[in-house]
């Protein structure tokens, strides 16, 4: 259900820390930070002016007596509508002590103030127009973005791109949709200028924009969700010193010593813009030892169900028909198979050559030692993944599974219209579709969205946004 009363959260991270923040959304804001913020000029806070800073003591709740304890802090009021949520908010910026802003936001729910619900500002951001259902996602993906290249494709939804091109199809649709009722409603009065050509090229146009989106959001998977990935190899071979070469840290203990890994390692890292989740895995060999044989089936199993194989080999040895089993295992299983062969920097006794022609892919040749070559494997992983989707700054971006399957219900309905035109049925045997696919485009955009999912959508925020 959707409220209209005051509320108030801790908006900084849980913990300790240099400063918290308090915000304080609603019709009594100004009235509640009065009573829970008071400035150092002696002013009343909600008679200071709007959007400046203000120092003052911030009143926090006692537990030993009707009287608050005093924190000193900063105050600033912003009136609504010209504020995040699009109400009169307070944002109180008090020592970042756990208990002190606990205690903070105690008395300001002492002083009237509701504790917000996860996402609750957010959410009435959107209610006041200050925020797109589109924005409102791409903040949340802002929020919990792990690489660069994340944080580029939530900007972008964040910054309008997506929602200034969702409106731009929208409106040409809803525009054309007019003009065919106008004719099917006034077939002998010369209203709209629509001519069947005309018509097919205005749903083409449309599904090639919707269609391109829906490609977006696939190509940039890799970018978003990352890839599931697996170094496997004999012992030895430098697995795990590649892990940590990749990795950028020791994370893998690297020893001589066959047997060190057993259990799976796992770790997030980028390739440039991809994602890679990586694992390291158990040295693969006949073995009595029961915990390492229950480390090489892992290996093996995640194997299996990886996206990439970086199958490592020394290059310091001929290979072995162990090398060769699993060699012909990894190009059966179902992921992209990378061979890396390894210790470049010793005298070889492995060919890249050879090491192709077993695998079937030319391999890496690097050193997890010195980290010689690491770099251009790197690049390959992130030029296999990235699926010509380089642009991601300037191209409108979708952002969430929501959006992806409303984009591939829109983009059906425009194909079946594009489909029915270009038989030459008449023009009104596309109307059905067209507006269907322009349902499914508000709710793409969010104009058209069920309650139940908007709110399914604010409750992955946290409190306090
Ligand atoms: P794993 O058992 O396959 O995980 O292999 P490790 O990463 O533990 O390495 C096994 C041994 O090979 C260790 O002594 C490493 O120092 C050594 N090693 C790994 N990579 C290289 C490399 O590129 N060059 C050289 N010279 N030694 C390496």
């Amino acid at each position: 259900m959707i409220r209209n009363d005051t509320i108030a959260a801790i908006s900084t991270p849980a913990g300790r820390g240099g400063v918290a923040m308090i915000r304080i959304s609603g019709r009594d804001a100004a009235d509640i930070a009065s009573r829970c913020f008071l400035p150092k000029n002696g002013q009343n806070f909600a008679d200071l002016p709007a959007r400046r800073a203000v120092f003052g003591d911030i009143l926090c709740r006692s537990t030993e007596g009707a009287e608050p304890l005093r924190d000193s802090g900063i105050a600033v009021f912003y009136k609504g509508p010209a504020s995040f949520t699009g109400e009169d908010t307070a944002e109180l910026c008090c020592h970042g002590g756990t208990l002190v802003q606990r205690r903070a936001l105690e008395w300001a729910l002492r002083c009237g103030a509701r504790l917000a619900e996860p996402g609750e500002f957010s959410r009435r951001a959107l209610m006041n127009g200050k925020l797109s259902l589109c924005e409102a996602e791409a903040l949340s993906d802002l929020l919990s973005a792990k690489t660069d290249a994340q944080l580029r494709i939530a900007e972008g939804g964040a910054d309008g791109r997506l929602d200034r091109e969702l409106s731009d199809i929208y409106s040409a649709l809803a525009d054309t949709l007019a003009s065919l009722y106008a004719k099917i409603d006034f077939p002998d009065e010369d209203l709209a200028d629509l001519d069947a050509e005309a018509l097919l090229a205005a749903a083409q146009k449309a599904q090639e924009r919707v269609t391109r989106l829906a490609a977006g959001y696939e190509n940039t998977a890799a970018i978003r969700e990352g890839i599931p990935a697996v170094i496997c190899g004999l012992p030895n071979t430098g697995k795990s010193s590649l892990y940590n070469a990749l990795a950028g840290e020791e994370l893998a203990i690297v020893t001589g010593e066959a047997g060190t890994t057993r259990d799976i390692l796992s770790s997030e890292l980028s390739c440039g813009k991809v994602l890679l989740r990586l694992s390291d895995t158990a040295g693969v060999r006949e073995t009595a030892a029961e915990a390492e044989s229950i480390g090489v089936c892992r290996a093996l199993g995640a194997m299996e169900r990886a996206s990439l194989i970086l199958l490592v080999f020394d290059g310091s040895r001929p290979l072995c028909a162990e090398d060769e089993a699993l060699a012909r295992r990894a190009s059966a299983a179902p992921g992209v198979l990378i061979p890396v062969l390894n210790k470049s920097d010793l005298p070889a006794l492995l060919s890249a050559s050879d090491l192709a022609a077993l695998c079937g892919t030319e391999p890496s040749v690097l050193s997890a030692a010195t980290g010689a070559g690491v770099a251009d494997l790197r690049a390959r992983i992130e030029n296999l993944f990235l699926l010509g989707q380089e642009n991601i700054d300037a191209e409108p971006l979708l952002c969430s599974g929501r959006q992806y399957s409303a984009a591939l219900r829109a983009a059906e309905h425009l194909s079946a219209a594009v489909s029915a035109l270009e038989t030459g049925l008449p023009p009104d045997c596309a109307a059905s579709d067209l507006e269907l696919a322009l349902g499914d485009l508000g709710e793409l955009d969010g104009r058209a969205v069920d309650e139940e999912i908007v709110a399914r959508i604010f409750a992955n925020f946290c409190v306090g946004k």
